[in-house]
């Protein structure tokens, strides 16, 4: 009896040509995450075995799993020989703990396997509850647990009841390279997070306001970037000092218009980083009307400034929505540290809501906005997450 992790993939992305491109990509990922734990890895054809592993790294392993964009499902099972005798003296202590209902599930896909597999389902059922008969009961239509038996062709036999629910999407790589505009806040690594599920290799740019905001901000928002990183097989920060160009635009422009035109700079900055480091987009963590910075106006005046696609993932989630997901990937206690954000530096007491463009590019023409850009540009920290 052999510990082993069985690892899904979606057969939707797999029907192409495309499939071993999916699949070599995800292995690699799979690989690269369960990087210093030992295993051996089989691929066979919609799905990876990892066993090999020392005992105690079991759950550590299937935690860096629950991670890998790509993978849909994890079970953890047991592999015995194909023989009646060792599948049911696996199967039986792994529904010690059942009460209510339940069935067995047989796969056969070795024919030469003497019982067929309803047989061998009713067979081990009949163990089963001579055992815990007590407190269990069969119902093969919507049972409270489930017992599953694979017997494969290779003489061996997998057994699990559990069927943990992965990221899913797509491995990452195989839908470009974003760059994520990460703030201290609750819904850019939400964000990061999604368009990562989709594929996207991530880098991330953070606009810092020192001495404004302090060492404690930019550390928070390091550890946000790291634990999305944790989904996007790494990521690289790029720390954009910005406190020059609040200035500016705090000197010379209309108070109203402060955060349209700190987002305007702020976009222009990352298309100019994706531009010089291989990122072919930008994503923000933008949700329609949530604030006076993302009105219908406020997203179009920010936008007009860039050329490469925006992704905002977010655009349609109620808050309620984004922080569901940012409780469930591990971001939201990070999040809601109270340091303060560069945009809440020279926050205007009345921003405006529906600025009028015309109106912006006067405000921003008192402004030598290219060679503010080439500043910030000139100095900027670059972290390996
Ligand atoms: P978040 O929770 O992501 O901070 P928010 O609801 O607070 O979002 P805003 O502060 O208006 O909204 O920011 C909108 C988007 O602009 C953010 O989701 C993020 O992508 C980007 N952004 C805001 N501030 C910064 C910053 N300091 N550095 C990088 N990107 C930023
Ligand atoms: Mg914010």
């Amino acid at each position: 009896m052999k510990k082993t992790i069985i690892i899904r993939v979606c057969e939707i992305f797999l029907k192409g040509k495309n499939r071993f491109y999916f699949l070599n990509l995800l292995e690699e990922h799979i690989k690269k995450a369960l990087d210093g734990f030992t295993f051996n890895f089989t691929k066979l054809q919609m799905r990876y075995l990892i066993d090999g592993f020392d005992d105690f790294d079991y759950e550590a392993i299937i935690e860096k799993l629950k991670k890998v964009c790509g993978i849909h499902t994890i079970s953890p099972a047991y592999s015995v020989e194909s023989d009646y005798e060792k599948i049911k003296e696996c199967a039986i202590p792994m529904c010690e703990d059942w009460s209510g209902t339940f069935k067995v599930e047989t796969n056969r896909a070795d024919k030469t396997f003497s019982i067929p597999s309803v047989e061998l389902s009713r067979q081990i059922g009949g163990d089963i509850l001579s055992v815990y008969g007590k407190n269990l009961q069969v119902d093969v239509k919507k049972p409270q647990n489930t017992l599953r038996i694979d017997i494969r062709e290779n003489g061996t036999t997998l057994i699990y009841t559990e069927v943990i629910k992965g990221v899913g999407g797509m491995p990452i790589g195989s839908s470009g390279h974003g760059f994520l505009m990460l703030s201290g806040g609750i819904d850019s690594p939400v964000a990061g997070y999604m368009m990562a599920k989709r594929g996207m290799k991530l880098s991330s740019v953070h606009f810092h306001s020192y001495p404004y905001t302090g060492e404690a901000a930019k550390e928070k928002v390091i550890t946000l970037g790291k634990l999305v990183s944790e989904y996007s097989a790494g990521m690289t920060l790029y720390v954009v000092k910005f406190t020059k160009i609040q200035e500016a635009i705090h000197e010379r422009c209309a108070e109203d218009l402060m955060i349209t035109m700190m987002r305007r700079f702020m976009m222009r900055i990352t298309e100019r980083l994706a531009l010089k480091y291989g990122g072919q987009s930008i994503i923000t963590g933008e949700s329609l009307g949530q604030v006076a910075s993302q009105t219908m106006e406020s997203i179009t005046s920010s936008n007009s400034v860039v050329e490469m696609p925006v992704f905002r993932p977010l655009i349609a989630f109620d808050k309620l929505e984004t922080i569901e997901i940012a409780e469930r990937i591990g971001t939201y206690e990070t999040s809601i540290l109270p340091y303060e954000d560069c945009c809440t530096v020279f926050l205007p007491k009345y921003p405006a809501i529906k600025p009028k463009m015309e109106r912006i590019l006067k405000e921003e023409s008192r402004l030598d906005v290219e060679s503010l850009i080439d500043e910030a540009l000139s100095n900027v920290e670059i972290i390996r997450l």
